[in-house]
């Protein structure tokens, strides 16, 4: 079937297996066709064949501002402002760090509790490691807006909630950020690839997220970094690898910057991670973002229909009004964990987040309205019919 979102069957180009509905691409985004045979490609032509030639010759060394520039259009970001490398848990404090040089005499951080824990444990160890007094400060993410003060240094906050897909106004909160005398931290993690978002418009001055989502780049795809351009001359990139610096071939003993935004790269790139990125963000070249949320929204709303009407047992926990949410949807159920699993065993695939949620991703890419009823049926079964008693269904697994 054609998927509606625009006029490529984009379905068919990714390899799903087959009966599987997936509603999981907000935690790890599936396999882009063409990704193993350009993977393959990278390693025997280019690794194999071009050795070490492969940095100037197949552009790897390039690759993290080429793959940023992709990124960069997804999120309303102009070229030359967006690079790649590292994992999100790294860039959230590379951002964080050099936010709060912009402001040294003020002393908190502020965040809110919808914020992913890797994010304020990032936070917190850099708070450790500096020992000056700062504060990290936890608001409800309702309050966050009215929180911004003349002794707020940095306001890091995720744009869409991780657990409810609960979504944050980005202009309104990083005005309010800007009007106390803030810097601005934007952790587009679930947003990037999920919803349009416009940075230059926000005035935002740092963005991070990951690749591995909504993008498609597979597990472990590394991360990106916006800074604005009118402050990435002059800031304090915290973590001075020689990839970051001005002229890594000179091997000069002391760290001086690169201009711009090559300044937050820091050490080699995962090249082979960062081909099966560069090859999936291909795929967006002919998505319109605005088309990509419009079926997003209209496929959620269908999937929070349905469940409501039929699965008693379910409580949304997402915001029922679409503008206030990203792209998931959230129920609470007691039996939540097990009720995933005997899902899953029945090939739709969600996931669980402590303590009680099922999470259900909606990405148009790959997901239609076909797929979103067939798998309300699945869910009214599992819940209505109890099938998620059955006890191979209770074991916790590592990852949930
Ligand atoms: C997924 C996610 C992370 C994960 O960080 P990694 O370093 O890539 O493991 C961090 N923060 C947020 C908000 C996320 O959604």
């Amino acid at each position: 079937m054609k998927n509606t979102v625009h006029d490529l069957p984009i379905k068919e180009r990714f390899d799903l297996p087959e009966g599987v509905i997936y509603l999981d691409g907000n935690s790890l985004g599936p396999l882009p066709k063409g990704t193993s045979e350009r993977l393959q490609f990278m390693l025997t032509e280019e690794w194999g064949g071009h050795l070490i030639t492969g940095w100037n010759r197949d552009g790897w060394m390039e690759q993290p501002a080429r793959v940023g520039n992709q990124v960069a259009r997804l999120i309303g970001a102009p070229d030359g402002s967006v690079t790649i490398g590292d994992t999100l848990s790294i860039k959230v404090y590379q951002a964080l760090s050099a936010a709060l040089k912009m402001r040294p005499r003020r002393r908190v951080i502020l965040s809110d509790s919808g914020n992913f824990p890797s994010d304020l444990y990032m936070a917190q160890g850099l708070i450790g490691q500096l020992d000056q007094g700062y504060e990290l400060r936890i608001v409800d993410p309702e309050e966050v807006a009215d929180a911004m003060d003349e002794t707020v240094a940095v306001a890091m906050i995720t744009q869409v909630d991780y657990r409810t897909g609960r979504m944050h106004d980005m202009n309104a909160i990083t005005l309010a950020a800007h009007t106390a005398g803030a810097v601005m931290v934007w952790d587009l993690a679930h947003s990037a690839g999920a919803v349009p978002v416009d940075l230059v418009a926000s005035n935002s001055e740092f963005a991070v997220g990951c690749t591995y989502k909504y993008l498609n780049g597979g597990p472990g795809a590394p991360a990106f970094i916006y800074v604005r351009r009118d402050i990435a001359e002059t800031v304090d990139p915290a973590l001075a690898g020689w990839l970051g610096h001005d002229a890594p071939f000179a091997f000069e003993l002391d760290y001086r910057p690169a201009p711009g935004i090559g300044r937050m790269r820091v050490g080699t790139p995962p090249v082979m991670q960062m081909t099966a990125l560069e090859h999936a963000l291909g795929l967006w070249d002919s998505v319109d973002m605005a088309k990509v949320r419009r079926a997003s929204v209209a496929l959620s709303d269908c999937f929070i229909r349905e469940v409501e009407a039929r699965c008693p047992a379910l409580t949304l926990v997402s915001p029922r009004d679409s503008a206030a949410r990203g792209s998931q949807v959230s129920f609470a159920f007691d039996n939540g964990y097990a009720a995933m699993q005997a899902l899953i065993d029945r090939n739709v695939i969600g996931d669980f987040r402590a303590p009680n949620i099922m999470r259900f991703g909606f990405t148009p890419l790959y997901i239609d309205e076909a797929d979103v009823r067939k798998a309300v049926d699945v869910i009214e079964d599992v819940i209505n019919n109890g099938l998620w008693k059955h006890d191979k269904y209770k074991k916790q697994a590592l990852v949930t």
